[in-house]
C-alpha cells in the first residue's frame, strides 16, 4: 500500500507531515516512536521550548524521533494522537480526525502542559493561521486566552 503520509517543508514551522494521498477519517497514520522514559524519570526538557516530548497515559514519556514528532500543532487539527487501548506499554498513533485531501498539511492540538501564561503565550505561541486559532500550543484549559487577545467572535 502507498504511504499514508510524506514530510516536507511546513509554513508552519520547520518540516511537516503531509498527506501523501486522500485519507478518510479514523485512519491510523503512524506511531509516534522514540526514546521511552519511564515514569518519575522523565527530562527535564518541557522548559526548553521543547514539543516533542509526549507523555502518556501511565506516566511514561516518549522523546519523539521519529515521523510522527514532525506533525506540527494546530488549533484546528485534522488528526489526533491517541493510546492504542490495552498496549503495554502504552503505544500512541497519529489518526486522522476528518477527511483529509493529498498534500494537506496534518496538524494535532498538543495541548502542552506549561508553567505558566506567559509563557503559554510567548514561548509556546501558535500561529497556525486558523479560525480558532487560540495564540498558543498549550492546553486551553490551563490556559485559556488573554482577555486582550480574545476578540474573535
Ligand atoms: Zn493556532
Amino acid at each position: 500500500m502507498a504511504a499514508k503520509v510524506i514530510a516536507r517543508r511546513s509554513r508552519l514551522h520547520g518540516l511537516g507531515l503531509f498527506a501523501a494521498r486522500d485519507l478518510e477519517a479514523g485512519i491510523r497514520l503512524i506511531e509516534y516512536k522514540g526514546v521511552r522514559y519511564p515514569k518519575g524519570e522523565l527530562p527535564d526538557l518541557i522548559d526548553d521550548g521543547f514539543t516533542r516530548f509526549l507523555r502518556l497515559s501511565d506516566g511514561s514519556g516518549i522523546d519523539g524521533t521519529g515521523w510522527a514528532a514532525l506533525a506540527n500543532h494546530g488549533c484546528d487539527p485534522n488528526c489526533e494522537l491517541a493510546e492504542e487501548e490495552g498496549s503495554e506499554p502504552p503505544r500512541a498513533y497519529l489518526y486522522t480526525l476528518r477527511p483529509v485531501k493529498q498534500g494537506e498539511e496534518l496538524t494535532w492540538d498538543y495541548r502542552l502542559d506549561v508553567a505558566s501564561h506567559s509563557e503559554a503565550y510567548s514561548d509556546y505561541a501558535c500561529a497556525c493561521g486558523t479560525e480558532v486559532c487560540r495564540g498558543t500550543m498549550a492546553d486551553p484549559e490551563q490556559f485559556p486566552p488573554a482577555a486582550d487577545k480574545a476578540g474573535r467572535g
